[in-house]
């Protein structure tokens, strides 16, 4: 009796433990997925829908590295005994991730019910911590899907409140995002680009195109910035704005800004030598150690000069791991390639930058160009920003020059270099090269005159 008794009670704590957190005592993702399964099961033949969320922590990494780990484990024990104290006798809360919670509404209905709850869980997160004799704050983000009709299933469910919860994220800090349709036409959407651009990218389908750099005082040519263009059988013609972001997010950068370097850097060969050629990185090149290599191993096959190259790289690139940029951005100057901070102004433009990181040319972003004839504020960031410039010695191009009267303007003001419609829109190479025979026609003419 009291063997059988004991197993008994052993088996049920260890099935207990199997199904819960140690950390903080919550159930853990296995009971959260067995909740939402009996739920789904008891509901077949009752359509009342029902709520499930995940939470996820923001910025609790740094926390955790800034007060160490074991601060960072009673901060989650804290987060755990707000959420269970939050909830209400049908509801459950579970730790499914180091820094993520899931929860079950079976009474919430609504698409606006659950986000009102939802924020409700993240005001509740957001009073400071304890955390010895210091205090933290935190903030949460929360993805949220809701269950309608009897064919979608657990993991369905939990899928879709963590593709809300990536548009949570990527949104900001504290948001909550409820689970639509149209999310999943575009998670969709995405998925289609990302198949036909690895497809394109393999076939060397994605072409450079250049835009003219001039000097805005003798409006000569002084290189040409490198722009990716790719046209797709299916899709047609894709802008960068949208397959470069949908190429850092899958991991295809990388082989696509090397297919398009050697390709630009295969037609530049042919320009006149002071030509420069200008390339953009993404940020998520600037945290990989490799490209470096990549850019000088591509320099090296297709023999172009290094100091012929130009990188653009944003401010964004250099948030991330400032001491990787640092690295790359050290092994490229190292060979002469220099560097250039591209689309000023826009980013959380940190003036601090500018000391750590050592650019030789500032892009001013065309926000500012485009209002500057009507905006005096613009007009002031402008012309600090050239005198930020003339007095850490880095070169300027204001970019989006559209109009006369903008580049008229620059020039008073002093910005030596511009780029834009005005001077040209990008091209590709055969176009560029002819671009580059007219202008070298007009120089010769001149010559004569
Ligand atoms: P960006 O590097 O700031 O490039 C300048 C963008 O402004 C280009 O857009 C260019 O076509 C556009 N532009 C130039 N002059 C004017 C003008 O006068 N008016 C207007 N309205 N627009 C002008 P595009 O080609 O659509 O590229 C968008 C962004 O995509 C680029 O911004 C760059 O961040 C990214 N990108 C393009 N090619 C590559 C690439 O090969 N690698 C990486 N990593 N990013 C790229
Ligand atoms: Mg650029
Ligand atoms: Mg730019």
């Amino acid at each position: 009796m009291q063997t059988s008794f004991g197993t008994g009670q052993a088996n049920r704590e260890s099935t207990d433990l199997a199904f819960t957190d140690p950390l903080t005592g919550l159930g853990n993702h296995r009971r959260f997925f067995d909740k939402v399964d009996r739920l789904i099961s008891d509901r077949a033949d009752d359509p009342a829908p029902f709520t499930v969320g995940i939470l996820d922590l923001d910025g609790f990494k740094p926390i955790n590295d800034l007060f160490g780990h074991k601060a960072g484990d009673d901060i989650l024990i804290q987060v755990a005994m707000r959420l269970r104290a939050s909830m209400d006798g049908h509801s459950t809360v579970c730790r499914i991730g180091a820094d993520e919670f899931a929860f079950l509404y079976p009474l919430v209905f609504s698409e606006d019910a659950a986000a009102e709850r939802s924020r409700m869980l993240i005001e509740i997160l957001s009073a400071p911590y304890d955390v010895g004799e210091r205090t933290a704050r935190l903030s949460a983000s929360v993805g949220c899907s809701l269950f309608y009709s009897g064919d979608e299933t657990t993991e369905i469910l939990i899928n879709k409140a963590e593709t809300a919860l990536y548009h949570a994220k990527r949104s900001g800090r504290g948001r909550v995002v409820v689970y639509t349709r149209e999310m999943e036409e575009a998670a969709k959407r995405v998925t289609r680009i990302e198949q036909a651009l690895r497809r394109a990218v393999s076939a060397g389908e994605v072409e450079p195109h250049f835009q003219p750099i001039v000097d805005l005082n003798t409006r000569r040519t002084i290189g040409f910035e490198t722009l990716a263009r790719w046209t797709d059988r299916d899709l047609g013609s894709v802008p960068p704005t949208v397959f470069i972001p949908i190429a850092e997010e899958r991991g295809i950068i990388g082989p696509l800004s090397q297919l398009v370097l050697r390709k630009a850097t295969e037609a530049a060969r042919s320009w006149p030598k002071d030509l420069f050629l200008s390339f953009n990185l993404s940020p998520s090149q600037l945290v990989d150690q490799n490209t470096g290599l990549h850019i000088l191993a591509i320099l090296d096959r297709t023999g172009f000069d290094p100091r012929r190259l130009e990188i653009e790289i944003t401010e964004t690139g250099l948030m991330n791991d400032p001491a990787s940029a640092a690295q790359i951005v050290e092994d490229l100057r190292r060979v002469g390639i220099r560097v250039s901070l591209d689309d000023f102004g826009t980013g959380q433009s940190s003036l601090g930058r500018l000391r750590e990181f050592h650019f030789d040319k500032l892009k001013i972003d065309r926000a500012f160009v485009s209002s500057i004839l009507d905006d005096r504020p613009s007009e002031h960031i402008i012309r600090a920003i050239l005198a930020m410039c003339e007095g850490l010695g880095m070169d300027v191009v204001a970019e989006g020059i559209e109009q006369e009267a903008q580049a008229d303007r620059l020039v008073q003001f002093g910005c030596a270099g511009g780029q834009g419609y005005l001077f040209g829109k990008p091209v590709d190479a055969a176009a560029t090269l002819g671009y580059l025979r007219d202008s070298f026609r007009g120089a010769l003419r001149a010559k004569a005159i």
